[in-house]
């Protein structure tokens, strides 16, 4: 490194000294929440980049997330001037979760000049067949390591750009959404530094409350995801594995055929994918949110054609709804 070290603790985190801000974009309030907190605090938008991990990567339809999202987060970046890069796992969660005596496959990332693309390559050969427990452990619940958080350190690590640089990767868990996450730290160093980079992960909002969230996203009259408009609390994947028994009551009412598929690869692998049986039962037990179809359309549709900024900016359905999703 040829700059001097930094003297960064969680407590004394300045944003500042590094080059390049990272924002990891889910599409959700909590991540535009830590744009915006970027924007409040005056941090040169310049240095401030977007980055999606599309989990069903890029290669066939949406097999978990909202047909939406992608081009949710593309409006949201266009509209406040953020570039934006997408970065996935080859085949997506599909491929990961059908994986039978396979290497994990490669993960493919945007970059200023063009898509890089690297892994895949190394390690023993191994067998999924199941989808991702409902767990805390990141190896049991492997949709989140393999396809966003490795992603992400890929993406980072292989980018000849972050190097000799700083950078903060800033990522938008709170603390009020799980005991897991009440115990991350607000500011640590990441996995990707090493003596040719220095990176540092932030969660600015880890103790915001979702009041306050809401607020940001009301002073900057920013039109929330439409599952939030639904009456999700979270928009996490539209098929989430910590779906309550009414989402999946709601995503069979307007999308029955992905509910389908997901009973229908349980029985495949004789291995359901709620601890309390199968999906079907889940779907029985819940209650339907009242849905307006306007935003149903939008959330199944892959081009999102509403404003991102809104004059009548109204607090969406499901804020302080049910905030089902990862933990
Ligand atoms: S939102 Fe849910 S299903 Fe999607 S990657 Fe995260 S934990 Fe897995």
């Amino acid at each position: 490194m040829t700059q001097p070290p930094l003297f960064v603790t969680a407590d004394t985190l300045d944003p500042f000294v590094f080059d390049r801000a990272i924002i990891g974009l889910s599409g959700g309030k909590d991540s535009i929440a830590c744009l915006l907190h970027l924007f409040e605090i005056g941090y040169p938008k310049e240095r401030i980049e977007c980055w999606h991990h599309d989990v069903d990567g890029r290669e066939a339809p949406a097999f978990m997330d909202w047909p939406c999202t992608r081009d949710y987060c593309r409006k949201l970046c266009e509209a406040l001037d953020i570039p934006l890069y997408f970065s996935w796992r080859q085949g997506g969660f599909e491929r990961e979760m059908l994986r039978e005596n396979q290497l994990t496959a490669p993960v493919l990332f945007e970059t200023p000049d063009g898509i890089g693309q690297a892994g895949g390559v190394r390690g023993e050969p191994n067998t999924r067949r199941k989808f991702p427990q409902q767990a805390a452990s990141l190896s049991t619940r492997y949709c989140s390591s393999s396809l966003k958080i490795d992603v992400c350190s890929t993406a980072i690590a292989n980018q000849p750009r972050f190097e000799k640089k700083r950078t903060l990767l800033v990522t938008g868990e709170r603390a009020e959404e799980s005991r897991a996450r009440a115990g991350y730290a607000i500011a640590e160093h990441h996995k990707t530094s090493n003596g040719k980079r220095e990176v540092w992960q932030w969660r600015p909002v880890h103790g915001w409350t979702e009041q306050q969230v809401w607020d940001i996203m009301e002073k900057y009259r920013i039109n929330p995801h439409p599952a939030y408009h639904l009456g999700w609390g979270r928009a996490s994947c539209m098929t989430c594995i910590f779906g309550s028994p009414s989402q999946w009551a709601s995503v069979y009412q307007i999308a029955p055929q992905r509910v389908i598929k997901i009973h229908a690869y349980e029985q495949d692998f004789d291995c359901t994918l709620r601890r309390d049986g199968d999906i079907m039962k889940a779907v029985n037990r819940g209650t339907p949110y009242d849905m307006d179809p306007h935003y149903v359309q939008l959330a199944l549709s892959e081009e999102y054609t509403d404003p991102i900024l809104v004059e009548d900016w109204k607090l969406p359905k499901g804020a302080f709804g049910e905030s089902c999703g990862p933990t």
